[in-house]
């Protein structure tokens, strides 16, 4: 298909230019791929992924491993990069990207054999074949990543999809290109054979032109791109997964212990500038304890220090993607305006040069606020009162996302039938966010939040074509309903299919 019957016509931009968004300055610039640059990288990928392919599972897990001790003794170079393109505190790359991408390659290392081992079926019926369901990696995988955790939603992501047998291409956003182009830098030093990772930096139309030309497509990002992108594959019939925006609610029922319930909605909201697609988004409090709980969160909201990476050991950064901090400020001005009450923060910090938001906690909303219904992606915790667990759990079923959620209380049966009625692929009981870190379940979105799963088994067969394989095991010279066809053999099946109705049954067992 020519170039311009898929990609915007929008003119074209060669190069992309970074810039701090905590302080400004100028950090690096990246070619814009076109459609011939992804093409390129697409057919290099293509064919190393023979190679690595046949290398086997105890080869690749071995290089890898390779690969995580590069990030490893790397990590302050990461950290520059990583830090300096997203404006995050120092700390939040080592904590929140490198540990959870370091833990990751060592999961994925011993478990993919495992998980992508030729599984064996019994059929009920036909007892004379062997059966196995055979994982088969789809051949070039192309990653399109998000701006918030540009290295482990990028690099991570490509882990489990290398381990299979794919060679990968990344598309990492426009914001942060570097911390991709670092990383399969680091990787190629590290060992990983040549063009097995690739990135292809540019704009949207870089990832369109991956869309065009890998074998599947893996996508973290907003729900509007992410609708383009299925819409594209759907054209193409081309495997893709997207894990896309998130609305998450945290419900704090009566007998929550609110000390542990304040600090993890504080740290869920707040954490990464509330840049999170499982952050805590809404808050819905029980009223017995609403006061005392708002309380404690505003007192420690208070306490969070803000700032560029070099101020210091500070919590919150500045936010990453300037569109990002407009959205925020438009949510905060609509929940006002509409009767909402700011308890903490609630404007940008015009004493500092970058995209900073101060950590903002409000009162008094209700679903007709954007706050309440669009992800606001930023340092905001909007908490409603509510009269009983029921409607606690009505509203937070009350929108179009459902990627995650918590429940807060002391008796864990309860927390555990209330998870079952919350409409989300994951509910944390008495805790945030934390499933991310369990690799060994699914993490996916119901809703609008998305399609497939990172995670567990099916976070590595996605990035592989099932096959399975039927095998004859005697090797007679003819089958039964093969040709041709006799009086006999009508008559037999005639009878077999009989002993599906229920006249047979009730003759043979009375039922
Ligand atoms: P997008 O979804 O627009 O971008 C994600 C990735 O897709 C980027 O690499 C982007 O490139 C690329 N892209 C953009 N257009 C296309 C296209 N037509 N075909 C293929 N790839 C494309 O996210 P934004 O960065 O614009 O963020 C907007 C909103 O998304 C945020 O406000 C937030 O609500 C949500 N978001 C959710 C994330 C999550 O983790 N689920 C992460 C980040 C954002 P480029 O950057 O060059 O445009």
């Amino acid at each position: 298909m020519a170039q311009g019957a898929t990609v915007s016509e929008t003119p074209v931009r060669r190069t992309i230019q970074v810039t701090s968004p905590a302080t400004g300055a100028r950090l690096g610039e990246y070619p814009a791929c076109d459609r011939e640059a992804v093409a390129g990288a697409v057919a290099r990928a293509r064919e190393a992924q023979r190679t690595w392919a046949a290398l086997g599972f105890a080869a690749r897990a071995r290089i890898l491993r390779n690969v995580r001790d590069r990030f490893v003794d790397e990590k302050d170079r990461i950290c520059d990069v990583v830090s300096g393109e997203t404006g995050k505190p120092r700390h939040d790359v080592i904590t929140n990207e490198l540990l959870f991408l370091c833990d990751a390659i060592g999961f994925w290392a011993k478990r993919a054999e495992k998980y992508l081992a030729d599984e064996p079926a019994r059929p009920h019926l036909l007892k004379n074949k062997r059966v196995y369901v055979s994982y088969l990696p789809h051949g070039v995988v192309g990653i399109i990543g998000p701006w918030n955790f540009p290295f482990n939603l990028t690099i991570g992501e490509a882990i489990p999809a290398l381990m299979a047998g794919n060679a990968v291409v990344i598309k990492p956003s426009e914001v942060t290109p570097g911390s991709a182009v670092l990383g399969a830098e680091l990787a190629r030093a590290a060992g990983l054979p040549e063009n097995v990772l690739q990135v292809v930096t540019g704009y949207g139309e870089t990832g369109q032109h991956l869309i065009e030309l890998a074998d599947m497509i893996c996508f973290t990002g907003s729900v509007a791109t992410g609708r383009k992108v299925a819409e594209r594959c759907g054209q193409l019939l081309k495997p893709v997964t997207l894990e896309l925006g998130g609305k998450d609610p945290m419900i704090v029922l009566r007998d929550a212990d609110l000390e542990r319930a304040s600090s993890a909605c504080v740290y869920g909201g707040l954490a990464n500038a509330g840049q999170v697609c499982i952050s805590v988004e809404r808050v819905y409090v029980e009223a017995p304890i609403y006061d005392a709980f708002v309380e404690k969160v505003v007192e420690k909201v208070k306490q969070v220090r803000q700032g560029p990476p070099e101020a210091g050991v500070v919590e919150v950064g500045s936010m990453t993607f300037p569109p990002q901090i407009d959205k925020v400020e438009r949510h905060v001005q609509d929940a006002v305006a509409r009767g909402a009450k700011v308890l903490a923060g609630g404007k940008r910090r015009t004493d500092l040069p970058g995209l900073f938001f101060e950590p903002t906690v409000l009162v008094d909303v209700d679903h007709q606020m954007d706050v309440m219904r669009d992800e606001t992606f930023g340092p905001v915790i909007p908490i409603m009162r509510v009269g009983d667990e029921e409607e606690a759990i009505r509203l937070a079923n009350d929108s179009r996302y459902g990627l995650d959620a918590s429940v807060w209380t002391r008796d864990l049966a309860r927390g555990a039938r209330v998870a079952r009625r919350v409409q989300s692929g994951a509910v944390c009981v008495n805790d945030v966010m934390v499933n991310y870190a369990v690799t060994e379940v699914p993490m996916g979105g119901w809703k609008e939040s998305g399609i497939g799963y990172r995670h567990g088994k099916g976070g590595i067969r996605k990035f592989c074509a099932q096959q399975s394989v039927v095998i004859d095991r005697f090797g007679m010279k003819s089958e039964i309903n093969w040709w041709p066809m006799t009086a006999g053999k009508v008559k037999l099946f005639r009878r077999a299919l009989d002993f599906f109705g229920s006249g047979w049954r009730r003759k043979l067992f009375g039922a």
